[in-house]
């Protein structure tokens, strides 16, 4: 069983490679974003706790967050393996994951970094936006300058301190996110596809140890 993170600003490409790489492993993508606009929605408590949060691009607690994947992770559609996207978005939510899925007998197999630069990240907002209303359809609510570039200042004080807690573990990989879509593809399927990927395969041949290390 594979289970990979995807980790990078908002508009890195997680998502589009998440479901790429869906198609290619048999993996199921369980993007959070996706899941808390499911949510709001479909109208439900938790759905209405989290809309004013997700429109002001400010974090859903970790609380609700871990429940939300450690329940979704044991559906029959997770069995051979998951895309995080989105998830972990703080150091708290990467110590719950590892103790989550050490519970349940799963472990990470990768974490996987895309690299990006923050001013086209605006751009890519700007022409995913401009396609969007071009084509009759309604842009979503955090995507404007000004959420994205709040987003951003909480990706780098929240979010970006889970790469040395990754790369302190041996497992961070980091892909150059700027390269096409098809060589951020390639690169990843390459990281994916290496014999024994996964926590063996680590330099040394040393586990990952959970929490403190
Ligand atoms: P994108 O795909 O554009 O990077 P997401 O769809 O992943 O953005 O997330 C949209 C919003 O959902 C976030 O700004 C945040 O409010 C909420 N959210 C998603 N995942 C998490 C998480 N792991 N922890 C806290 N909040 C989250």
């Amino acid at each position: 069983m594979m289970n990979l993170i995807l980790l990078g600003p908002p508009g890195a490409g997680k998502g589009t490679q998440a479901k790429l790489l869906e198609a290619k492993f048999g993996l199921k993508q369980l993007s959070t974003g996706d899941m808390l606009r499911a949510e709001r929605d479909a109208g439900t408590p938790l759905g209405k706790k989290v809309d004013a949060i997700i429109n002001s691009g400010a974090l859903v607690t970790d609380d609700i967050m871990i429940d939300l994947i450690s329940n979704r992770i044991d559906q029959p559609d997770c069995s051979k393996g998951v895309i995080f996207d989105g998830f972990p978005r703080t150091v708290n939510q990467a110590i719950a994951l590892d103790k989550l899925l050490a519970a349940k007998g799963r472990s990470l197999s990768a974490v996987i970094e895309l690299q990006v630069d923050e001013n086209e990240l605006v751009n890519r907002m700007k022409t995913r936006v401009a396609d969007m209303i071009a084509a009759g359809n309604t842009p979503r609510a955090d995507d404007n300058e000004q959420t994205l570039r709040k987003r951003l200042q909480i990706f780098r004080n929240e979010t970006a301190p889970i790469l040395p807690y990754y790369q302190n573990k041996g497992m961070l990989q980091s892909v150059d996110g700027m390269m096409s879509m098809d060589d951020v593809e390639s690169e990843i399927t390459a990281i994916v596809s290496k014999p024994g990927a996964g926590p063996v395969s680590q330099p040394g041949g040393k586990l990952p140890v959970n929490g403190h290390s």
